[in-house]
């Protein structure tokens, strides 16, 4: 049976005070031993990884990056190494994020260097893909999803993704209260395994893939439920401790 993952992702979001009052919240309830078969990743930005790291210390709580350089290390003004998230602390790395894929204009070439990069220093990737309103629209999601994963696989070899989870994260649901049916989830998660069972099946059936898009208190237990939805990549919902931890209770009474 495949752990549950349960990832927050914070954005761009949360002054020092109001980073101390979420982990303030989180450690207390989900340090609690009902939660050590499952992970639960919280993922800051940059600035606030380091404060986080040290009040996370013995909650069995981990911590990962929003982004990560493609570059190993260098002149590369303003970059942070996989191996600097590493030596602090860091074990996750979100990858690939629509945000980061639309406004930093990051494509499969960079994202792919950035997984064999994390990967090299420790890291595990969270690896997400994702097709757009009118690419469902359209009927191309299998094939969008199954470019982003064979331009990694050829890239990188399928092994990369031996070291990494992914996250399906449909774009019109991204922080617009639009949620995927678990159906239509469930679906999509099930080809990203049938994708990569051409490669290997045992890691086909291994690998966590969660499911991202307007996740909440509400409608996270019918997601979880789904055969091939181990958990989840939560946006603005994993800014409210309350939620955020109602969510991981989801995940885990699946
Ligand atoms: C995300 O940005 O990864 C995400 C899933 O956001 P939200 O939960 O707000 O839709």
């Amino acid at each position: 049976m495949r752990q549950k993952l349960i990832a927050a992702n914070w954005k761009m979001n949360g002054s020092a005070l109001q980073v101390d009052a979420l982990i303030e919240g989180l450690r207390s309830k989900l340090s609690n031993p009902r939660f050590q078969n499952s992970k639960i990743v919280i993922c800051p930005s940059y600035i606030h990884i380091e404060s986080v790291l040290v009040k996370l210390q013995g909650s069995g709580l981990q911590v990962g990056a929003q982004d990560v350089s493609s570059y190993a290390n260098g002149a590369y003004t303003g970059q942070i190494s996989a191996q600097m998230l590493a030596d602090i602390g860091c074990k996750y790395v979100i990858i690939g994020h629509s945000e980061r894929r639309q406004y930093c204009f990051e494509d499969n070439a960079v994202i792919s260097k950035k997984l064999i990069t994390s990967v090299y220093f420790g890291l595990t990737p969270i690896f997400c893909v994702g097709e757009t309103k009118s690419e469902r629209e359209q009927g191309v999601t299998e094939e969008v999803i199954s470019k982003q994963i064979v331009s990694v696989v050829e890239a990188c070899g399928v092994d990369v993704f031996a070291k990494a989870t992914i996250a399906y994260e449909p774009i019109w649901a991204i922080g617009t209260g639009l949620t995927a049916t678990p159906e239509q989830a469930q679906a999509v998660h099930a080809f990203i395994r049938h994708c990569l069972q051409a490669y290997d099946r045992e890691l086909s059936s291994k690998i966590t893939i969660l499911y991202g898009g307007s996740v909440n208190a509400k409608n996270a237990s019918s997601l979880f439920a789904q055969q091939d939805i181990d958990g989840g990549l939560v946006g603005g919902a994993s800014l409210n401790a309350e939620e955020f931890v109602q969510i991981c209770e989801a995940a885990v009474n699946r």
